[in-house]
């Protein structure tokens, strides 16, 4: 599998590189030439399969000759045996023909743990064989930097520093993210705030000089490798639920576009989605534009479903590059626009032939989600996947047809608003009850980039010639 840029300036390059690289030299993001085709009966042949032998069968025509077949699947198996539950991304039933799928049972309990899980593996598999290493930098509001320290810890290519601004982030967020002791792994609590601590990061990556030397990389949801991960439970929960014989719809609480997008992946492989319903909160600019065919920042207003509060969608430019045919100059112009008018428009002819849907919920709503599905169904859901369930059930077209909500974070992840809805505080699972009595490791420094930097390369576990 070779890979190209939705920008179509930048190298071509293959799945090794493509992991390693991130963001595009044309400023664009790396998509596979063509999506590979799964038929019927390799669809039906997935029933049998436990998750991670599923995810090596679908993931294969991706790696090209990067890895090899048997170590992949070696991979697979280590980065999904740390899930509590042994379905890995198990489905739990609302209503006739309403499933919830779980995908928060992952060390950090929120969905990202499913693609950084692997990711974390790709890494040392890629590199540390060759005797390389990277630093991985990055600046977290809360809930990235867990799964992202989860992802890397005790990882022989990687050293990994997070940056959170001082006590602005959770008790629970915190802890997750300093109670990691292993050695490669530092937390620096900022003495600022996020927009302090990404503006450092920033300012890091602009510095080649620094960023050479210490290989400096990124963890964030534009690398192909997380889309990719998140295809495989589409398949396994629409096999589940009849595919390929019948078709599934999906809900999916969204941001970044990046979770939904591996969605449109799965379709496009051969998954017979019959909706991929967008649920955003109060920060609607993806809901907007499947409405209305105009994408157009705004400010961020902050939500009880916090890791869906942003101003674009870093992502949405892979959707872009396919709904104008991979032309990569078209989608050029349109980010050029985005940048110099603050948004641009497309025909909707393009969008009223695809399987999308769109809608926003606001926070009253919110909350009436939570208290509705733990009186209906018996079950308490997180913030973001009431966003998915109110915004699906409004969309949604044949009720004879399966709609299932993606549920991306355990209810115990944001106890406050949960309680707030229905009265009930969710306890930690099991495996994380002693959470608060775990001894953390942390450093605090001032706002000041020069001294984060020095910080950074007296730890970093440089090697000399890459
Ligand atoms: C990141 C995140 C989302 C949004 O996913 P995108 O891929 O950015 O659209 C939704 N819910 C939770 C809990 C998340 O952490």
């Amino acid at each position: 599998m070779r890979y190209i840029s939705t920008r179509g300036e930048a190298p071509v390059l293959n799945f090794k590189e493509v992991v390693l690289t991130g963001l595009a030299r044309d400023g664009g993001l790396y998509l596979p030439e063509s999506w590979p085709q799964f038929s019927k009966e390799d669809i039906q042949s997935l029933a049998g399969m436990s998750y991670a032998e599923a995810a090596a069968f679908l993931l294969q025509p991706f790696l090209g000759d990067s890895i090899d077949a048997a170590d992949f699947r070696k991979m697979t198996e280590k980065a999904y045996a740390g899930f509590v539950h042994n379905a890995v991304v198990p489905v739990s039933q609302l209503d006739s023909n309403e499933f919830l799928m779980e995908l928060y049972h992952g060390p950090t309990l929120a969905f990202k743990d499913v693609a950084l899980q692997l990711l974390g593996l790709l890494y040392d598999h890629l590199l540390a064989r060759e005797g390389k290493r990277v630093t991985i930098v990055g600046a977290t509001s809360g809930d990235t930097g867990s799964a992202a320290i989860e992802a890397c810890r005790g990882r022989e290519a990687v050293d990994i520093f997070i940056l959170h601004p001082k006590g602005r982030v959770s008790e629970v967020q915190r802890r997750q993210m300093t109670t990691v002791l292993d050695d490669n792994v530092h937390n620096i609590a900022v003495e600022g705030d996020f927009d302090d601590c990404q503006a450092m990061v920033k300012a890091m990556f602009n510095d080649h000089d620094f960023r050479d030397s210490l290989a400096v990389s990124a963890v964030n949801s534009i690398n192909w490798a997380r889309v990719m991960a998140q295809i495989v439970y589409y398949f396994t929960v629409g096999v589940s639920l009849g595919a390929p014989s019948r078709p599934v719809s999906f809900s999916v609480p969204s941001g970044n576009f990046g979770d939904v997008y591996a969605g449109y992946a799965a379709s496009k492989m051969g998954l017979p989605v019959e909706q991929l319903i967008v649920a955003t909160n109060r920060n609607d600019i993806l809901s907007r534009f499947f409405n209305s065919g105009e994408y157009r920042k705004s400010g961020v207003n902050p939500t009880i479903s916090p890791s869906m509060d942003i101003q674009v969608s870093s992502n949405f430019e892979r959707f872009l590059a396919d709904l104008y045919g991979r032309d990569g100059g078209a989608v050029s112009d349109l980010m050029q626009k985005l940048d110099s008018e603050g948004g641009f428009s497309v025909n909707m002819s393009l969008l009223n032939e695809g399987i999308f849907s769109a809608g926003c919920c606001d926070e009253e709503e919110t909350l009436a989600t939570i208290r509705r599905t733990l009186k209906d169904s018996a079950k308490l859901v997180d913030p973001h996947t009431a966003v998915g369930l109110a915004v699906g059930n409004r969309c949604r077209k044949n009720k004879d047809i399966p709609l299932v909500t993606l549920s991306t974070a355990h209810p115990a992840k944001f106890p406050d608003a949960v309680e707030e809805a229905t009265g009930e505080r969710p306890g930690l699972p099991k495996h994380m009850a002693d959470l608060f009595s775990r001894d953390e490791r942390l450093v605090d420094l001032p706002n000041n980039l020069e001294t984060v930097k020095s910080y950074i390369k007296e730890r970093a576990r440089i090697l000399t010639e890459a």
